[in-house]
């Protein structure tokens, strides 16, 4: 049996190899590794692939977050609503930008952004919603669209999890990820579920007027060649990178279906024990599992990391803080205590490992551990 990893990505490569390795040298060949045609061809392709009007690409998906809040003309003071349980980008660029982060909490069931603890945080200073689609499973975009439009909020979506996670509406329409509120972002760092070979990233819209905006901002606020319109940054994804990604979007709805059938797996082995609570799904989403996280029940977490760890399975944590609770984010405003829910998860979320090359055998012997341990059994 092949080592077992969080995410494998040598496994991944060496199927695409060819193609991959092919593109990366016609980069080089061309000497084009700024702005080269490739990073045109791939913008097309995602916009394809997503149905969107506009993909910018960018360096990464804290920039992409970066330069779509840059373009709303926020004043400092304005606040932004974000969840408490996520990564630390989402709410890091609303406080660099001189922006109010306002955290609300999570639901236990989605791990997602609560829609009524949403509702109680707005002001008349909200602005804006920043929902996260956490670990691939779409926010309830209708309920929270809907809010949305009753006090004129925009929305940008961190969609760095979730690429390819479709949403149906109750009209039946089906949208991808990041495509339904005002401005989507993702991010192609090499885990995420459509990851490149390095830093990377990209912003969708169906806006044309932000569309402009914000590739003039990603652009050092360029509007012509050296005529500065705006502040901008530098912010870009190059052309090795757009090589790699145009090979494996080709294979991301592949990729998705191995993610969901690892998942489907996991959650069959963990369906017989009260120890451990299995993702949750929503009827109006996929899921794409970026990660698949388990809840434990009176499971002594840091033992079972401890013992999956002896028997060669890897573990992590995502994440063991809220930002409520992080240092740089704790303030007067905050105390342990207020989200309740994001808390609870700190405290009780494992992930195991979850990428596309998973074997059975190594699916069968990953559960067979965690539930001998959670169950006090032998294996
Ligand atoms: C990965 C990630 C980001 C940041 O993406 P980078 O490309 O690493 O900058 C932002 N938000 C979420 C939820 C993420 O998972």
């Amino acid at each position: 049996m092949k080592n077992i990893q969080m995410v494998d990505l040598k496994s991944q490569y060496e199927k695409i190899k060819v193609a991959v390795d092919k593109g990366i040298q016609e980069v080089i060949d061309s000497t084009a590794f700024i702005k080269g045609g490739k990073v045109v061809e791939f913008q097309q392709e995602l916009e394809n692939y997503l149905n969107v009007k506009h993909v910018i690409p960018v360096g990464n998906g804290t920039d992409a977050l970066q330069i779509a809040l840059m373009a709303l003309d926020l004043q400092p003071g304005d606040e932004l609503i974000a969840p408490a349980f996520t990564f630390i980008a989402t709410a890091e660029v609303v406080a660099l930008l001189g922006l109010t982060p306002v955290l609300v909490d999570v639901d236990y069931h989605t791990h997602n952004i609560s829609i009524d603890a949403l509702k109680k945080a707005i002001t008349p200073k909200t602005k804006a919603i920043v929902p996260v689609h956490l670990f691939g499973l779409n926010v309830d975009m209708e309920d929270l669209l809907a809010v949305a439009k009753e006090y004129n909020l925009y929305v940008i979506e961190d969609a760095c999890q979730s690429i390819g996670a479709v949403y149906t509406f109750s009209d039946g329409r089906q949208v991808q990820s990041g495509c339904m509120g005002d401005v989507g972002c993702t991010s192609f760092f090499p885990s995420k579920n459509l990851g490149c070979y390095g830093d990377g990233g990209a912003i969708f819209t169906n806006n044309d007027d932000l569309a402009k905006k914000m590739r003039s901002i990603a652009n050092h606020g360029m509007e012509t060649r050296y005529h500065h319109d705006r502040i901008g940054v530098n912010s870009r994804l190059d052309s090795i990178q757009a090589a790699v990604l145009q090979v494996k979007l080709n294979f991301l709805n592949e990729y998705i279906a191995a993610r969901q059938a690892v998942a489907a797996y996991y959650d069959t082995a963990f369906s017989n024990t009260d120890k451990l609570i299995t993702p949750g799904r929503t009827a109006s989403s996929t899921h794409v599992f970026h990660q698949y996280t388990l809840k434990l029940q009176n499971v002594d977490r840091e033992k079972l990391q401890a013992y999956l760890k002896e028997k060669g399975i890897p573990s992590m944590v995502y994440y063991p803080i809220p930002l409520h609770v992080q240092k740089a984010y704790r303030s007067s405003k905050y105390k342990i205590g207020d989200f309740p829910v994001a808390e609870a998860l700190s405290a009780t979320v494992l992930s195991l490992p979850m990428h596309t090359e998973l074997s059975s055998e190594q699916l069968e012997y990953i559960t067979r551990h965690v539930l001998a341990f959670v169950e006090n059994k032998k294996a």
